[in-house]
């Protein structure tokens, strides 16, 4: 099964990103002050008191995933259009990846361009994107697996890459909702990760396509526009 993710209907852009995320950033935190101030009712049981610092610590930990997903490379808003070297751009995000994946028993292998190719758009953002569906990669290979980061040539002026991993893949239903704001399948989800990747490679003119067989493995093809350096 194959969905362009291009087509979606709710197409955000950045800055309406921007607003959302710093939404959903406040509930959890909203949630954590409401808890914390209960700490202080006279009386209150030791189990009272160890259930409201759960569910603190718990949405700390959720607003801290929503920045993760969000916020770890990009301003997205600000960050200018420049070029950066694809070369160098996949073998930081390989060299950051590797010891995540390798302690989850999987393989990672880069397949590099070779070092003429240069991006058009944020490096940042690129690698915020990059990042967030290689950890989707990862986490849908709970028993180990292969990711492999290809660059897998360009023509006419945009290049391709290449994000595949032999996971658990999705089926048609879950293609169509996959970067739907807050789709999550996990337990700890953010349902964010996905459509944060989306905006910022649409935002640079890319596109992600993602392809992906249930029990299989799912890919992720990113396009995006290049300047090949003659010599
Ligand atoms: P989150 O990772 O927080 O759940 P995302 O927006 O990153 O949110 O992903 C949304 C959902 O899309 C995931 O919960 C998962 O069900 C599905 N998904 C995304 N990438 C993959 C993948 N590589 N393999 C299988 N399922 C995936
Ligand atoms: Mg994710």
């Amino acid at each position: 099964a194959a969905y362009d993710m291009n087509r979606m209907e709710h197409l955000s852009t950045v800055s309406q990103l921007a607003a959302s995320i710093s939404h959903e950033v406040r509930n959890p935190l909203s949630v954590t002050r409401g808890f914390l101030q209960l700490l202080n009712t006279p009386g209150l049981t030791p189990e009272k008191k160890r259930d409201y610092i759960k569910i603190s610590l718990e949405e700390l930990d959720r607003a801290a995933s929503i920045i993760t997903d969000y916020l770890s490379f990009a301003k997205p808003i600000f960050d200018e259009t420049v070029q950066f070297p694809l070369y160098d751009e996949l073998e930081y995000i390989a060299k950051i990846m590797i010891p995540y994946a390798t302690i989850q028993d999987i393989r990672f292998h880069l397949q590099n361009s070779d070092d003429a190719i240069y991006i058009l758009g944020s490096s940042k953002k690129f690698r915020q994107a990059l990042i967030n569906l290689i950890k989707n990669g990862i986490e849908a290979m709970p028993r180990g697996g292969e990711l492999q980061l290809t660059y897998a040539g360009s023509a006419n002026g945009i290049a391709q890459i290449v994000i595949a991993d032999t996971g658990t893949g999705m089926d048609a239903e879950m293609l169509n909702r996959v970067g739907k704001p807050f789709f999550t399948t996990k337990e700890k989800g953010t349902g964010l990760g996905m459509m944060v990747a989306y905006s910022l490679i649409q935002g640079m003119n890319g596109e992600i396509e993602v392809s992906s067989t249930a029990g299989v493995g799912t890919s992720f093809s990113i396009y995006m526009p290049v300047i090949e350096e003659s010599g």
